[in-house]
């Protein structure tokens, strides 16, 4: 099978037509939620260090915002598209929404790469974006976040330049700051920790004891670390890991059948989530190809690496064992390859549901922000269990009532909402 190369913004609306089917929606409101409100496109020119300016080009894509303020981060990326921040606004307004929280979807982006650029020059783009994006964006209109090659550092150098143009101190204008200048205690653990949250639920729904599961993971780098930290800590065994090699320009999976020692590997580990072959050879474990991670015989798949990791070339290496695929990273499960494990009767949990715990916590560090007091790590995480709980719990039990597939019931639930919220205001 050929796989066809997607354009995400196409590919976006195309998942979002099936559920408007599903949904009977009429064309007003499909004409509606299959665009961007609002979009826009701005030139940021920019003194380099040798004196020359250089024009970059920035997007801010308002998907929609009928349920709350806009929420979604800022990549820099030297291959940003239209079509990808498009594409990626509106899975963002879904991911609020299926969480059930008070915001809407936005993304933006700067077509730039930080590796080239001195930390100066980094600044001054993280400014001049703000400068033209301004007015349009606010704690009560359209919050941005970190994404692809943005840090804390970014976000903080954004939110300055934002206060001095708006006077005063508005420290919910972004999230991902760092703790103590506004940052939310558990954003670093939320998106693993939220993934095994929604594991956990299935599990239960199954009547499977965690402690009688295995896993295999793609990916050792933030969302997996804390993925398979909470995992083991409810009593599962991971007895595969896989990350990308720099210098080998390759990924590999590292198997330990008795299960990965996971404070052992952490101190082998870079801060790219790279893990050092030989120490880990030392260590005691199997060096495989990059793709044997999907493999395994094992009860859960967590792809928490990058999009496309389970295609239709290797779908079907996926043992029979396998009871749930439960999505870390976004996107990685092509189109070709859900309708396979749609058909095995896999139990998906998707990435919009899976790995919403990170922009559940960008919203609590929002609200946290807003109100200028700050709350513990261990209230931070009980509300996020809450939160992701009752969404796969929601979703589940929809999905059981209807029929459907995890991904169709989770998109039924939040185009639903969105759709409803449009309709309420009196849009269409
Ligand atoms: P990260 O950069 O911390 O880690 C990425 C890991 O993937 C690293 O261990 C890297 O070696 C590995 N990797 C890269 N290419 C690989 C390959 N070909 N095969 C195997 N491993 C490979 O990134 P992260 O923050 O953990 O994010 C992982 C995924 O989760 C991304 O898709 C991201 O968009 C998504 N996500 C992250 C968050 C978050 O809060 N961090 C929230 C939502 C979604």
């Amino acid at each position: 099978m050929v796989e066809k190369a997607y354009n995400p913004f196409e590919m976006a609306q195309k998942q979002f037509d099936t559920v408007a089917d599903m949904l009977e929606l009429d064309t007003a409101t499909r004409e509606l939620l299959r665009n961007p409100l609002r979009e826009y496109h701005v030139s940021i020119p920019v003194r380099m260090d040798d004196g020359s300016v250089r024009v970059f080009r920035g997007f801010r894509v308002q998907h929609n915002d009928a349920l709350g303020p806009g929420k979604g981060g800022i990549r820099f990326h030297p291959m940003e598209t239209i079509d990808t921040v498009r594409a990626l606004a509106m899975w963002m307004t879904w991911k609020c929404a299926v969480v059930d929280i008070p915001l809407g979807g936005a993304k933006g982006g700067v077509v730039c790469d930080p590796h080239n650029l001195s930390m100066r020059e980094q600044e001054q783009v993280c400014r001049g974006y703000i400068r033209q994006m301004a007015n349009i964006m606010g704690p009560l209109i359209d919050v941005p976040a970190p994404d692809v090659m943005t840090t804390p550092q970014h976000m903080l150098w954004m939110l300055d330049e934002y206060e001095k143009i708006h006077q005063g101190k508005h420290p919910g204008f972004i999230t991902g700051k760092p703790v103590g200048m506004g940052g939310s205690k558990g954003r670093t653990e939320a998106t693993g920790y939220g993934l095994i949250f929604t594991v956990r639920e299935a599990l239960k729904d199954m009547n499977i004891r965690p402690e009688d599961t295995i896993a295999s993971v793609q990916g050792f780098g933030n969302v997996a670390q804390y993925a398979i930290q909470l995992y083991h800590q409810i009593g599962g065994k991971v007895i595969c890991v896989s990350c990308w090699d720099q210098e080998d320009q390759t990924a590999y999976a590292f198997r330990k059948v008795d299960g990965i020692d996971f404070e052992g590997l952490l101190k082998i580990t870079d801060r790219f989530g790279g893990i050092d072959k030989k120490k880990a050879e030392e260590q005691g474990y199997e060096i495989l190809p990059g793709d044997e991670w999907l493999t395994q015989e094992v009860d859960i798949l967590m792809p928490c690496a990058l999009e496309n990791a389970i295609t239709s070339e290797n779908v079907d290496r996926i043992s029979d064992k396998v009871k749930i695929v439960a999505e870390g990273a976004n996107g990685p499960t092509t189109p070709e390859a859900d309708k396979v494990l749609k058909e095995r009767g896999i139990f998906m949990i998707p990435d919009f549901l899976a790995n919403a715990g990170g922009v559940t916590c960008s919203y609590f560090e929002q609200v946290q922000s807003n109100m200028n007091y700050y709350w513990e790590r261990d209230e931070v995480l009980g509300k996020l269990d809450v939160k992701m709980t009752s969404a796969f719990i929601a979703v589940n039990e929809l999905a059981k009532k209807r029929k459907l597939y995890m991904r169709d019931a989770a998109y039924m639930i939040s185009i639903g909402r969105v759709a409803r919220a449009c309709r309420d205001r009196g849009w269409v």
